[in-house]
């Protein structure tokens, strides 16, 4: 097909891309009660390498605990089958998508005895905002929505649920012309994107709003961390950022596994910096690739490379 791949691993087995069905009465289509993850394979120098794979597992097995959720695989299964699906399609980079969620059985919003049902799909996806967006950033708008309270959905568990949120920030922003969205919480201060964290520069130091700002526990917003720390640069990130800061902020940005680093030039109306990426953002996202690509030799612990042969 035309994304060059033909196969899903679901419930242990490896079937054709277009079998890979579920019946309409899905508790999880219903309710949305389903939890996944966006991670990436890079094709390294040493060859094709899942990026902070285990922590993407670890935060899939963590977001069923809200739900009482069991994974009937064990998480090596779940490795396994993603390993076998990028070697047997011959993807050497390319994004990973696993999801579990509550099947067909009974449409109570009690799941009751549904089944969890569990897949992974791979596939070639370059990068989430474009090129361009790398490079000269991005305009974003503040959206009218707010997202969830940590009170009312857990926000550090990746749920399909939540995404609805996510849709009508991002559709009201592109509706705007904004190819993408930030999110206040219920406070008013700042979350995060869509399907990002966001991160702001000032005077040299880096800001990114903390767990307890009602955001996902972003995997790259760690990765960011570590490597603006190992760089010597201070990171608060646990801090409440307003929307007036963002009005002033030196530089801002997004990270994410889909969005990877990505520039922020200008907030509604407003210029962020001389509009352009940042020197920090450029070194950070620099960094990044140089990393996640496999150009350097650090955190060699961050890799899970698949066996091509
Ligand atoms: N926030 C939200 C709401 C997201 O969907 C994502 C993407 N998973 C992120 C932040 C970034 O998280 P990560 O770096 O782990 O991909």
């Amino acid at each position: 097909d035309e994304m060059d791949v033909d196969t899903i691993w679901m419930d242990g087995e490896y079937v054709d891309w277009d079998d890979a069905q579920i019946h309409v009465l899905t508790h999880g289509l219903h309710y949305g009660s389903g939890v996944f993850e966006g991670a990436r394979c890079y094709d390294t120098e040493n060859g094709p390498a899942l990026f902070r794979w285990e922590e993407h597992v670890d935060r899939l097995y963590e977001s069923c605990k809200p739900y009482d959720m069991e994974i009937d695989h064990e998480p090596e299964e779940i490795t396994e089958a993603t390993k076998t699906l990028i070697r047997e399609q011959d993807l050497r980079s390319c994004y990973v998508r696993p999801i579990a969620f509550y099947g067909y059985k009974s449409l109570g919003v009690s799941p009751g005895d549904c089944p969890t049902r569990t897949a992974i799909a791979c596939w070639p996806w370059g990068t989430y905002l474009g090129e361009d967006a790398l490079e000269n950033g991005i305009e974003v708008m503040v959206s009218s929505w707010r997202k969830h309270a940590s009170s009312q959905i857990p926000t550090n568990a990746k749920t399909t649920g939540l995404y609805v949120n996510s849709m009508l920030a991002g559709e009201e922003a592109r509706r705007n012309g904004y190819p993408e969205a930030i999110v206040l919480n219920k406070e008013g201060n700042v979350a995060e994107g869509p399907g990002e964290n966001l991160f702001m520069v000032n005077d040299g130091e880096i800001y990114t709003p903390g767990l307890s700002e009602s955001i996902l526990d972003g995997i790259t917003r760690d990765t960011v961390i570590t490597l603006a720390e190992e760089r010597g640069y201070e990171v608060h990130d646990n801090v409440s950022v307003s929307r007036g800061e963002l009005n002033t902020a030196d530089e801002l940005f997004f990270t994410g596994s889909a969005a990877e680093v990505t520039p922020i030039r200008k907030v509604d109306n407003v210029t962020i910096g001389n509009g352009t990426r940042g020197p920090v953002t450029e070194e950070l996202q620099q960094a990044y690739f140089d990393l996640v690509e496999g150009r350097t030799d650090d955190h060699e612990e961050w890799f899970t490379y698949v066996d091509m042969d």
